[in-house]
């Protein structure tokens, strides 16, 4: 390990950790350093309770596209012992339940101070402690510093002209309020992401008329959801250990095996076979995992795939300009996304789609949405389901200093950086779950590996007596190589999305995900952890 010494005064901290978030992350991140490791710990969540995402999202139709079964916490057997859940994914209010469960039963809320935003925090050099300042007026000191902001948090909400002029409701999907119906309305969407489907899906059955105002067309395959029996959850129970394995071992960690079949090594009937199968099976990173190998890494392979859902919708979608409308022209690698009959939803009289690519909205009016060519679309409601100031947009919006006063702006106004997806040079003992440059994932389990790595790292450095923990520059700069070059290896920069920071004007598109999967993810973990830390540096 290496060493180094500093001038440095002795103050007692508030707090040993200060942990930011109540979701997922957060949760994990407060019991493990909490009641395992026994640090004196306070926790803040500007939300009124636990949840994160779950917390926020309650728009109608919001739901988990990873399979019930692996979107919970591996740590929690108890859990799964006593769950039941109704379908194969489970709703908003079913994850919320859980991590509510998850919080009584781990008593985590008493470490947590609800309705509270971390707006700054500063490393003191000379006590080589975070100062913390809250929107309460408080200041508390902590030896480290534990975010679980979040990556798809820090919601996203274009500045359309004439906004404040509109007469009815904006709602963004991610800040949406408890109990706002919007059944019998006329309702405008504006996006058509994961959330986009989901809330058109929902609100084409409850809106007196749903307009959605669609920019890029998508590749959505079916999510079939059906029931799951008690038989098929017990079977979970049963094999708990061998599917957390499996799941962890994996690639994209939704629990089942990828393809190691490339597209381009079979013949034409046989890849439309497999994509039927897969089609009627559902779920998204089934359709672009499990069918073959290289539909994320090969153009022939992408494009066999994108053929397949271009056929579906020109099934599907009766009228044939607005199935014209409907077909997506770029890449297939994006996020995979999927929603049970997301295409028939455009067969209903209820529902129009305007395409604002070719006609882009113009303004908002006091009675709904201009577009350029004139035409007025009158709403009572307009919902913002365009996304997210995705993997660095909750740490940018603090004021957040490491050594020699160096700014988390200024750090990343290349693009956010990160090591190890964890950590970050220059910013001592400070932790991020989902940081920039983790792997690409189902979350849960990637959150679980992170929260137990830095776990380790902070127990290490106390059981040494050291005061900081930080990377080594040069081991930072190496890993966002790696995960510039693997990310190379495959067609996601070629795409616009959030995935690389393509959604908002200004952002840098770089690479933001470690794309080689969870499974090698914790290997490169475990070597740090191997070869005692060497990329890492300890001060005394
Ligand atoms: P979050 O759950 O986002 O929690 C972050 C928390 O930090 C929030 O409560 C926020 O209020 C708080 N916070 C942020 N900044 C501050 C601050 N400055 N001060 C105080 N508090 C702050 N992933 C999957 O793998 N599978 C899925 O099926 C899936 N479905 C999703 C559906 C939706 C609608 C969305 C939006 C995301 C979905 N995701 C899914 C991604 C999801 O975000 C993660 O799975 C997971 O919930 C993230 O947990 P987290 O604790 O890291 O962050
Ligand atoms: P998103 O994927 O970024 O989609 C945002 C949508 O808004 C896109 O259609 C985008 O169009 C559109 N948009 C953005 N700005 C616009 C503008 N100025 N004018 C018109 N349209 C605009 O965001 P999201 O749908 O919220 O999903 C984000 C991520 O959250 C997902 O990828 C997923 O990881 C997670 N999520 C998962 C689920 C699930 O299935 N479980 C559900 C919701 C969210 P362009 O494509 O043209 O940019």
């Amino acid at each position: 390990m290496n060493e180094k010494t500093t001038n440095t005064r002795t103050e007692t901290p508030d707090f040993d950790a200060v942990v930011v978030g109540a979701g997922f992350g957060g949760l994990y991140a407060v019991h493990k350093l909490r009641d395992e490791q026994g640090l004196r710990v306070q926790a803040y969540d500007n939300a009124s309770d636990v949840g994160g995402t779950w917390y926020w999202n309650r728009y109608p139709g919001a739901l988990s596209d990873t399979e019930s079964f692996c979107y919970r916490f591996s740590f929690d057997k108890e859990g799964l012992e006593n769950a039941r859940w109704k379908n194969r994914y489970l709703t908003q209010p079913e994850v919320l339940d859980y991590l509510n469960d998850v919080a009584d039963r781990y008593d985590l809320r008493r470490s947590y101070q609800f309705h509270t935003k971390v707006t700054a925090a500063h490393f003191d050099e000379s006590t080589q402690l975070w100062r913390v300042w809250t929107d309460k007026d408080q200041m508390v000191t902590a030896k480290y510093l534990v975010t679980g902001l979040g990556l798809l948090s820090a919601t996203n909400k274009p500045p359309f002209d004439g906004m404040d002029t509109f007469k009815g409701e904006i709602i963004h999907t991610g800040a949406w309020p408890e109990g706002m119906d919007l059944s019998g309305q006329r309702v405008g969407v504006v996006g058509t992401g994961s959330t986009g489907v989901q809330v058109i899906i929902a609100m084409a059955e409850t809106a007196e008329h749903l307009t959605v105002f669609q920019r890029s067309p998508q590749y959505v395959v079916p999510i079939g959801n059906w029931p799951e029996s008690e038989e098929k959850i017990q079977e979970y129970k049963d094999n708990y250990d061998a599917i957390w394995d499996q799941v962890k071992s994996s690639a994209v960690a939704f629990g089942f095996e990828e393809s190691t079949v490339p597209a381009t090594s079979v013949s034409e009937e046989e890849r439309e076979r497999v994509f039927e199968e897969i089609w009627n099976k559902g779920g998204g990173f089934r359709f672009m995992f499990e069918t073959f190998s290289d539909i994320a890494t090969d153009q022939e392979a992408n494009d066999a795939a994108a053929n397949f859902i271009k056929r579906k919708i020109a099934q599907i979608v009766k009228d044939p300009e607005t199935a014209k409308k409907l077909m997506p022209s770029d890449l297939y690698a994006k996020r995979p996304l999927c929603g049970n009959h997301y295409y028939e939803v455009y067969n209903r009289d209820n529902v129009s789609l305007e395409d604002v690519k070719a006609d882009p909205i113009s303004k908002f009016t006091e009675n709904g949405i201009l577009l350029e060519s004139g035409k007025e679309i009158e709403l009572d409601a307009i919902i913002f389901a365009t996304g997210f100031d995705a993997v660095e947009g909750n740490y940018t919006r603090i004021d957040l200093q490491g050594r020699n006063d160096v700014t988390i702006q200024d750090k990343w106004k290349d693009g956010p950086l990160g090591y190890l997806g964890v950590m970050e040079a220059d910013f001592p003992n400070f932790f991020m779950i989902l940081g920039p440059n983790g792997p690409f994932t189902n979350l849960p389990p990637t959150i679980e590996t992170q929260v137990e790595w830095i776990s380790d790292a902070i127990a290490v450095t106390e059981r040494n007596g050291h005061k900081t923990i930080e990377p080594k520059p040069e081991a930072q700069e190496a890993w966002v190589e790696t995960c510039q070059s693997i990310a190379d290896m495959t067609l996601f920069p070629k795409a616009q999305s959030w995935i690389f920071g393509a959604n908002i004007p200004g952002k840098k598109n770089t690479v933001r995900f470690y794309m080689a999967g969870l499974g090698a993810y914790r290997q490169e973990l475990q070597a740090v952890v191997d070869d005692n830390y060497s990329t890492l540096e300890f001060d005394n």
